[in-house]
């Protein structure tokens, strides 16, 4: 039988198993656990340096966990161990792409450039199909007109729409959204949540570490709190933001709400 996810929708997509990360002294992830389902989507919460980032990090193969395991349904698996490298790690990345809070494009690439790049380097397609389905993306996103401009000629809301489009661009299982508002002005938060709920309502698979509370609410099928490296509390988003069991989780969430 096929591992289900929590939330009992159908065989898991992603499964981590008793991951661990340590940075020196400082043990970051103490045995996590975390399954997504196919098309389902995961908030991942908690207080500042709970882990979430770092959870994100090693599900994408951007950290080398001490130990434990992520596996896809139809692979890549990854069993970590002291001597697992880079490498290794990042065949995680064939199957799912991260959005980061300070958007990381390329500052000397124009946007399409950002965009295509991961599609003709990494995985070797045609320049000429890379460019429509950048071209497709970017129009979707309200991007259009700014295919030859440069990052720093856009808003923080702009460059996160590019930083979602380069996501898609790769064709994962799995999207991985990092604060992907937390660096925005406030009036241009709405138009990344936007986008983002519009991804949920198609169908992506995908895994959003947010302060937004209110936002997760609206979009996740499960939310999951964290603190310090472990994780506290899971359950559909109407219980654990409005009836948590946890006295650690109502702490956080009656500080947020
Ligand atoms: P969150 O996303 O919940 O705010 P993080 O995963 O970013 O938490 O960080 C968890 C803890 O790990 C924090 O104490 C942070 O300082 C530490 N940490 C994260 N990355 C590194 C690193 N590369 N080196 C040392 N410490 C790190």
């Amino acid at each position: 039988m096929s591992p289900t996810d929590s939330a009992g929708q159908g065989p898991a997509l992603l499964t981590a198993s008793n991951l661990q990360k340590s940075f020196g002294d400082h043990q970051v992830l103490k045995s996590i656990d975390l399954q997504i389902g196919k098309g389902q989507v995961l908030a991942l919460i908690g207080p500042s340096g709970s882990g979430k980032t770092t959870v994100l990090r090693c599900l994408n193969g951007l950290e080398i966990p001490d130990g434990g395991s992520v596996c896809f349904d139809t692979g890549p698996s990854v069993e970590f161990t002291a001597g697992t490298t880079q490498k290794q790690a990042q065949v995680l990345r064939t199957r799912s792409a991260m959005v980061f809070q300070n958007y990381n494009l390329f500052p000397h690439m124009t946007v399409l450039e950002n965009v295509i790049e991961g599609p003709i380097q990494v995985q070797r397609r045609k320049r000429s199909e890379a460019v429509a389905e950048a071209t497709a993306l970017l129009a979707r996103v309200g991007l259009e007109q700014k295919h030859d401009q440069y990052p720093h000629q856009l808003s923080g809301g702009q460059q996160q729409r590019v930083g979602i489009v380069r996501a898609l661009a790769l064709k994962p299982s799995l999207l991985l959204f990092d604060e992907p508002t937390s660096a925005l002005d406030p009036e241009l938060v709405g138009d990344v949540l936007k986008v983002i709920k519009e991804l949920a309502d198609e169908g992506w698979t995908m895994m959003l570490v947010t302060h937004e509370l209110a936002f997760a609410r609206e979009v996740a099928d499960e939310v999951v709190f964290m603190d310090e490296g472990v994780v506290i509390e899971r359950g559909h988003p109407e219980v654990v933001l409005r009836n948590p069991q946890n006295e650690r989780t109502k702490q956080f969430v009656h500080r947020l709400l």
